[in-house]
């Protein structure tokens, strides 16, 4: 197979979103007082499952973006017992904290900057687009990368096929030649994969089943470059 154009998601396969997530509700806990009767590990537990419904929910165009930023954070603090009239604050301060750790993932940097100087590199990421469009600033991802996609500008989210088509288009090249290298299994592989793209699945899941949907399976950065011949 030769590509032509790699795609990389962000969150969590270039850059370690669920470990500055949690590390921003630690300080979001740390920093309030209405938390001192539930621990950090609980505000984190309990934000995660509100947090994916809700994700749920607005990609199924069921909640606007602005109902989920406010429902992630009500529902968690309606879940913990606590005062829900707070979301706005404690919202508005984990915005902050997360924004302090982002990092790259392991690896992820030094694979990036090699791929980029034998590949043309675009971008295709979910989430909010003024969060993202920082996260692209903040890491020379404007810069550095051909094409930069945020799915809430193109009016839906991975996997529905608009976005990659809209992205194929950007890159200029054949659906079959793009790689897209990519951490979830439904928005990425799935997704990908039923657009005509090859995918590259980031992740430690061991099922095979799920591993057969995807071109190229791995855990660690090294794995491939050696696939891109790098
Ligand atoms: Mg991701």
């Amino acid at each position: 197979m030769s590509y032509e154009f790699i795609y990389f998601d962000l969150d969590d396969t270039l850059l370690d979103h669920k470990s500055a997530e949690a590390a921003g509700l630690k300080d979001v806990h740390d920093d309030f007082d209405l938390f001192e009767d539930v621990s950090a590990e609980q505000l984190i537990d309990v934000y995660h499952q509100v947090n994916s419904r809700q994700w749920r929910l607005y990609s199924q165009a069921k909640v606007s973006r602005e109902e989920l930023q406010r429902n992630r954070f009500e529902l968690t603090l309606q879940e913990l017992g606590l005062n829900a009239s707070r979301y706005e604050e404690v919202g508005n301060h984990y915005m902050q904290c997360y924004r302090n750790h982002w990092q790259w993932v392991d690896g992820a940097k030094e694979a990036y900057y090699e791929i980029l100087e034998k590949y043309p590199v675009g971008i295709l990421t979910n989430g909010f687009a003024e969060t993202q469009r920082k996260k692209f600033e903040a890491f020379d991802l404007y810069n550095s990368a051909q094409t930069t996609v945020i799915s809430e500008e193109v009016g839906v989210l991975k996997p529905h096929p608009d976005v990659f088509s809209h992205a194929t288009e950007l890159a200029g090249v054949n659906s079959n030649n793009i790689l897209y290298v990519g951490d979830s299994f439904s928005s990425d592989v799935e997704g990908g994969t039923k657009f005509g793209w090859n995918v590259a699945w980031f992740t430690e899941n061991g099922e095979p089943e799920k591993h057969k949907k995807a071109d190229f399976v791995f855990n660690n950065f090294i794995d491939l470059k050696h696939l891109l011949k790098i």
